[in-house]
């Protein structure tokens, strides 16, 4: 007879035999992809720069581009010798005149500064006529320098980076056209849940709406995963386990929430136990519990040709309470650092930051809590007034949530430690 009371873990505990796990599993295959569809992708080869940016000194204004010694005084008139238009290169400029330069040309040689269009009068003449310049230059004034943004050789992008949409930018402006990251994870989701119905089906009495499966499958897709969807699984042990070995075929990870508390109706954890092995844990956490981790088996690779069987021929296995707060936060902190290992992505957990509570939390639980809170316009942060880990609710109003140790009270005006959504989804 299991304890009735299993021990909590802590999460940063779990979080250490997740992680190891994981790393040792982390995927091998690599694409090749454009550097157009390579968002959200994570490098499996750094990026390094074959030149310099900006690959010559070019000027940050609209105006002039003389020799500062020219002008040893305000007021002091050159002849326009040349027009260089941005991508136009000029010729070296004669002594005692000046170039007409656009934003982005390159600077002429021998010009040692840029005037803006603003500070100077241009004046008709012959030619291209003569500007009287109206401030007296200093030299290297509004010059880009070659080479202040990259050096040649440079690793701009290191491998193990998710590719944001400015990541791109910056292999694109080294002239990468092609980028090696990690293949996707490819994820199996499926819910338990005899009492859950999908939008769309009349709610019959004792049933809900299964809100986790769009929850969890919209987290993979913004974490960059293959989702398999394999719906609702009913609580059954052959049905559940018959689910698991579908789902172990071709994928990483098999992604369940319901299930794995300790009621007659959890199947779950016997089933990944039967065709696998299995962890059942209480974090001490709160929302998210009781979570399972553990692998399901894979049948012969042979049966499965296209998807080769991975490392030890299991998938592995993440089972997530299935209260939708706790499968949300349960997800965030757990499952995503897990997905990012398996990609081989450097940072483990996006990082924290501390703000001024705006709220008095005077009965803490004893697990660390993850409090749906709020940045309100003064800069604090205030808390959604219904913490239940049912209340999803929370989810959509909060912007990030509170990180609060065991049983320590909160008054307002205390700094606590916050971690902000936008950066865990898609993380
Ligand atoms: P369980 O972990 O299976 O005991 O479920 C805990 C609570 O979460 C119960 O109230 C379930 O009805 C609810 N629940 C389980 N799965 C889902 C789901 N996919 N969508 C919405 N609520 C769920
Ligand atoms: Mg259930």
């Amino acid at each position: 007879m299991a304890d009735p009371r299993p021990t909590l873990l802590s999460l940063d505990d779990v979080l250490q035999r997740l992680l190891a796990v994981a790393q040792d599993r982390a995927m091998v295959e690599t694409e090749k992809l454009d550097t157009f569809d390579a968002l959200g992708r994570v490098l499996a080869r750094g990026v390094v720069s074959a030149l310099d940016v900006p690959p010559a000194d070019n000027t940050s204004m609209d105006g002039y581009a003389l020799r500062s010694a020219d002008v040893p005084a305000e007021g002091t008139v050159l002849a326009v010798s040349q027009r260089i238009p941005a991508g136009v290169v000029g010729q070296a400029l004669a002594a005692g005149t000046a170039a007409r330069i656009f934003t982005g040309a390159q600077v002429p040689p021998g010009a040692d500064a840029v005037v803006m269009q603003e500070q100077c009068e241009a004046l008709a003449g012959d030619g291209l006529g003569s500007v009287r310049v109206k401030v007296v230059p200093a030299a290297g004034q509004w010059i880009r320098r070659q080479g202040e943004d990259v050096r040649h050789g440079a690793e701009v992008l290191s491998a193990g980076t998710r590719l944001t949409p400015q990541a791109l930018g910056l292999a694109a402006s080294v002239g990468a056209s092609r980028l090696t990251v990690r293949r996707r994870p490819r994820v199996a989701l499926f819910s338990t849940g005899d009492e859950l119905v999908m939008p769309g089906e009349a709610l019959k009495p004792g049933a809900i709406y299964n809100s986790n499966r769009f929850t969890l499958r919209g987290l993979l897709q913004a974490a960059g995963c293959e989702v398999q969807d394999l719906g609702i699984v009913p609580d059954r042990l052959d049905a559940t386990r018959a689910a698991l070995r579908e789902a172990a075929l071709g994928n990483d990870l098999i992604l369940s929430s319901g299930g794995v508390s300790v009621g007659e109706e959890d199947h779950l954890k016997p089933a990944v136990k039967a065709e696998g092995w299995l962890e059942a844990w209480q974090v001490a956490m709160k929302p998210g519990k009781p979570l399972a981790f553990g692998a399901v088996r894979r049948a012969a690779a042979s049966d499965n040709p296209v998807r080769e069987a991975g490392r030890d021929g299991e998938a592995l296995f993440m089972g997530l309470p299935g209260n939708p707060v706790s499968s949300f936060v349960t997800f965030l902190l757990a499952v995503a650092p897990v997905l990012r290992a398996l990609q081989g992505c450097t940072s483990a957990m996006p990082p924290a930051v501390q703000a001024r509570a705006d709220f008095d939390w005077p009965r803490p639980d004893k697990r660390r809590e993850f409090l749906r809170a709020r940045f309100n316009a003064q800069g604090g942060v205030e808390l959604f007034a219904n913490q239940s880990s049912g209340v999803l609710t929370s989810a959509v109003w909060a912007d990030a949530l509170v990180d609060n140790p065991g049983s320590q009270a909160i008054a307002r005006g205390d700094t606590v430690r916050v971690l902000l959504l936008s950066s865990l989804v898609g993380a």
